[in-house]
């Protein structure tokens, strides 16, 4: 999927220089002359990132990235300003107001777009952490769908993976055939319970010697313990 990037500067040489480094990098470029055309632009179009001149007409670029970072919808997406060598005090003022990054002018056209690129993963990365459930040795990658033990990765089905998300998410706690059923065939009302058995032994026999933290609770169901602590 192609990147978009905002590029709001009013000069038409550093547009016409980062427009053509950017397409080339394989981004999608926008340009805005002004700083309330930018701002109206990332509002509506949500770019992926930001390329906000200090010194524009209109509203300036800090006043548009403390618009940016101020609004909900638009505080995620990464701002670099592009400021002038001159303007130390207002370099800092940009990154004391939310501007992820900045580049001092005349600068390499390839560095900004490193640095956009560099912005993007961080961004990214970030992201892929709040999918990743990580439990003593257990790690769960919720967006894959994909379980290791120990360093090893589970060679489990959907089933047993939705089995294991739910056991480790309710963790310490009993949850009965029923809740399981629920939770991971999303159906309660007349299912056999027996079919949670069965998938719960092969989860377990996949788990190997990591089996011994899903405990059967006699009578009610199943529960993940943790190690104790000492
Ligand atoms: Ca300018």
């Amino acid at each position: 999927m192609q990147d978009t990037v905002l590029l709001v500067e009013d000069e038409s040489d550093v547009v016409d220089l980062l427009r053509y480094h950017f397409k080339k990098a394989g981004f999608k470029v926008d340009v805005m002359n002004s700083g309330d055309a930018g701002l109206a632009a990332a509002r509506a179009n949500r770019p992926d990132a930001v390329i906000l001149d200090l010194m524009l007409p209109g509203m300036t670029g800090i006043e548009v990235c403390r618009a940016l970072k101020a609004d909900r919808e638009t505080s995620m997406i990464p701002v670099l300003m592009l400021t002038a060598r001159s303007e130390v005090k207002d370099r800092v003022k940009g990154l004391e107001i939310g501007a992820d990054d900045y580049v001092t002018k005349p600068f390499s056209p390839k560095e900004v777009v490193l640095r956009v690129q560099g912005l993007l993963r961080r961004l990214r990365n970030a992201a892929d952490e709040v999918n990743l459930l990580e439990v003593e040795d257990l790690l769960i990658d919720k967006a894959e769908l994909k379980a290791s033990a120990g360093g090893q990765r589970l060679d489990l089905t959907t089933i047993e993976f939705k089995l294991l998300l739910s056991l480790v998410n309710n963790r310490g706690r009993t949850l009965t055939r029923e809740a399981l059923l629920t939770n991971v065939w999303g159906y309660s009302n007349g299912a056999d319970t027996r079919t949670v058995d069965t998938h719960m032994r092969r989860l377990r026999e996949k788990l190997g010697d990591h089996s011994v933290k899903v405990e059967t609770v006699r009578g009610l169901g199943y529960r993940f313990n943790l190690a104790p602590t000492s």
